[in-house]
């Protein structure tokens, strides 16, 4: 496993300056295995298991990178990390906002826009997900201010739909009608506002949009708006 100082990992993971952290260990409240740990600069193994060793105050410490993360993303927040206005970084430990490497994440979902959003410090995967070459396929649950006429799902997946000031057609994406005003949209592109620029290029207007699914992974249905959950390797690769 890769080794880093106690004092640098520590301040990676968020828990403060250098100096924060060797006040930390200084008095005893940093442990592994059970025993208080008196040099600041002892070489940790950063494995996997590190969460299980490492203790500060008796609570184990944050997952090391590589991490990913999925949020139920509410409505009203942002996933730019300069906005103004509640951003989705809010929405988790204070900590993590100074961890190195930084988290971000994985695409955006616009203010109001809610759902399934992955956020990681894992510039490898994130760019597997996002990646135009692998087409993951993002479903969207939208809820429309008109009736569907009937020939929306033709014109989605015909690939020739174009959305205005863009040159490119749009890649076939499939509709599925599930009420007057609702259908469930996969898509296996990510250009800017997509699922809303795609019913207004059809006569439509998007009231409200959901994202339920990444892929193979959908958001469970037990993870409350704003929450979120440590995936585990195996669990972030389901995207794929
Ligand atoms: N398409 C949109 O229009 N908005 C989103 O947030 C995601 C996809």
């Amino acid at each position: 496993a890769l080794m880093a100082r106690l004092d640098r990992l520590l301040a990676n993971l968020g828990y403060g300056s250098r100096r924060d952290v060797q006040a930390l260990v200084s008095t005893g409240k940093v442990t592994l295995d059970g025993v208080a740990i008196k040099d600041a600069g002892l070489k940790i193994a950063v494995a996997a298991d590190l969460p299980l060793r490492l203790k500060i105050r008796g609570v184990p410490v944050d997952p090391p990178a590589p991490l990913v993360l999925i949020m139920h993303k509410p409505l009203g927040v942002v996933c730019s990390h300069r906005e103004d206005g509640e951003r989705i970084y809010d929405l988790l430990p204070k900590r993590w906002q100074i961890r190195d490497p930084a988290l971000s994440s994985v695409g955006r979902l616009d203010k109001d826009t809610s759902g399934l959003i992955l956020i990681t410090d894992d510039g490898d995967f994130l760019h597997r997900v996002i990646s135009p070459k692998r087409h993951v396929p993002k479903v969207y649950r939208a809820t429309l201010d008109r009736p569907l006429a009937g020939t929306e799902g033709a014109a989605f997946a015909s690939g020739t739909l174009m959305l205005e000031g863009e040159e490119k057609p749009l890649l076939p994406a499939s509709l599925e009608v599930l009420g007057e005003r609702e259908a469930r949209l996969t898509i296996t592109e990510g250009r800017y506002h997509q699922v809303r620029r795609m019913f207004a290029a059809v006569g439509n207007h998007v009231a409200a949009l959901h994202r339920e699914r990444i892929g193979g992974l959908a958001l469970p249905g037990d993870l409350a708006p704003g929450a979120h959950r440590i995936l585990t390797a195996a669990q972030a690769e389901a995207v794929f």
